[in-house]
């Protein structure tokens, strides 16, 4: 047994594990810190603190920088397996996100938005498939202790995400205390954001050195000079193509924010489609494997769509609070931004009871099975979100307790559908395509999110009962079609389970 199996510092786990808890429990902290609070910065005129953009572009922009973020971790792991190795690449990666805050806690307007929007996407692709793949790595193939060790990682992932939509609303309220003389200064939560990812670096500084491997500082396959040429090739017909598009737009008049999301919507469809095909036509992948990559096919929908109606708690579910909501019970008041921990805390909450399911539920579901039934209660979250409208009309406020119950809901679906699905994503995947097939899991967020940053131009108070039905309907018959296909996928699995 090598030294690392022994180190049981961190609750009976590597003291590695504790450099990357935390880690990603600031880095998380500091993500949904500042999403709990950007879109009403975005929409809030500019005498309340925002810059004033109409509700719909901010709206859709939350939606397509949230796929954008998940996109971009293709480019953080193709970095860390051949070029920086994966020690570096989460660090170059903290240093961006840090400083894509840094840039939001400044009064610099709507250019200072979107130069951080670029900062976090391009960090988060660098840090985040990273510092999961590094986890994995704390451990050898034999060691047992794996699952749990994960479980332990997604446990501080949610600690970061459930505090951090309390403390950084209250800090751009001034900590309660009336020092700006409005009632939200939005950079000075912008600016927690930034300490809580400054922190999350330097104990990663300090840890990495002492406790994470000396493989993680090389790339696993590093890349060749013909590679490399080839590669900047690439880079660079890309981004020529990119900037004719532009100016195309440009020339003829229509180079303006909602084009742009429609052509990155496009982008974000199109590039899982990409991948499915080039691994179904792949030599390097068996005729076994290429079965199982489709079976993944049915399972990236569903997670599609899945991911679609969580993420969208961030923005449709953030306007319903923040519009249609009453703020407080009793004598407590709290800030629409607030609803936000709710998603982690029902993580928290029912992650233990789902465990137990899992471990003593003899004939459960197969993993289709399960995301079926997730499915069904995405859309239900969806449907029972119509219901306040349908009772009590779309003017007025309604109780918290609504949100509560919708969270609740989706909450079960992410149980059915997350850790299953990232286990599944790792049990089906051709051996030649590893890491390619985990960035799918991540696209599966990225291109739900993608649809989202166009249908949510359809959301308004007004139109609310029948968004959420349709969404909600639609998932739901997902789940239904996805459950009279368990048998087929099940035999397209090749004896996965
Ligand atoms: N919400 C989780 C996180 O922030 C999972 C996102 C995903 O797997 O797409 O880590
Ligand atoms: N559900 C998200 C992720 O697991 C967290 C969030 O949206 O706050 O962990």
């Amino acid at each position: 047994m090598g030294k690392r199996d022994l180190d049981t510092a961190f609750f009976g786990q590597p003291k590695g594990l504790s450099t990357l808890f935390f880690t990603e429990m600031w880095e998380r902290f500091s993500y949904y810190g500042m999403r709990a609070i950007l879109l009403f910065y975005m929409y809030y005129a500019v005498t309340k603190g925002g810059l004033g953009m109409d509700q719909t572009t901010a709206a859709s922009i939350m939606s397509i920088y949230g796929s954008l973020v998940y996109l971009s971790t293709l480019v953080g792991g193709w970095l860390s397996d051949r070029v920086w190795g994966s020690r570096k690449t989460v660090f170059y990666g903290g240093v961006l996100i840090m400083l894509g805050h840094i840039v939001l806690a400044l009064p610099a307007g709507v250019s200072a938005l979107y130069a951080s929007i670029a900062l976090i996407v391009v960090g988060t692709g660098l840090l985040k498939p990273n510092v999961s793949s590094m986890v994995g790595g704390l451990y050898s193939v034999e060691d047992r202790r794996r699952d749990a060790g994960f479980s332990i990682f997604v446990f501080g992932i949610n600690i970061g995400s459930f505090l951090a939509p309390l403390l950084v609303p209250w800090a751009a309220q001034g900590f309660g205390f009336n020092v700006f003389g409005t009632e939200w200064n939005f950079h000075a939560g912008f600016s927690l954001a930034a300490v809580g990812m400054f922190l999350g670096l330097v104990q990663y500084a300090l840890g990495g050195r002492k406790y994470l491997s000396t493989d993680s500082l090389t790339p696993n396959d590093p890349i060749d000079k013909g590679d490399l040429l080839n590669i900047i090739k690439w880079v660079v017909i890309g981004i020529v193509a990119i900037a004719i598009a532009l100016a195309a737009m440009a020339g003829v008049g229509q180079l303006n924010v909602n084009n742009v999301i429609t052509l990155l919507t496009i982008l974000a469809i199109a590039l899982p489609i990409y991948y499915f095909v080039m691994m179904l036509r792949s030599p390097k992948v068996t005729k076994i494997e290429r079965s199982r990559v489709k079976a993944y096919i049915p399972l990236f929908f569903a997670a599609a769509i899945f991911w679609g109606i969580e993420e969208s708690g961030s923005v449709v579910l953030a306007l319903f609070a923040e519009q249609r909501t009453v703020l407080h019970v009793g004598s407590w008041h709290f800030a629409a931004a607030n609803f936000q921990s709710l998603n982690p805390l029902f993580i928290m909450i029912l992650t233990p009871v789902f465990v137990w399911l899992w471990e003593h539920w003899k004939k459960q579901p197969s993993a289709p099975g399960k995301f079926a039934a997730g499915l069904v209660f995405a859309g239900l979250s969806y449907m029972w979100m119509a219901l306040p409208g349908m009772l009590f009309g779309t003017s007025g406020r309604v109780s918290p307790l609504w949100l509560v119950g919708s969270w609740f809901l989706v909450e079960i679906a992410e149980m059915l559908i997350s850790p299953i699905g990232l286990s599944i994503t790792t049990k089906l995947a051709p051996n030649a395509f590893r890491s390619q097939m985990m960035s799918m899991w991540f696209m599966a967020d990225a291109t739900g999110q993608a649809v989202n940053a166009q249908i949510v131009k359809f959301y308004s108070s007004g139109t609310e009962i029948q968004y959420f039905l349709a969404v909600g309907v639609v998932s739901v018959i997902f789940g239904i079609i996805m459950f009279a296909l368990v048998k087929k996928i099940n035999v397209l699995m090749e004896g996965i389970h």
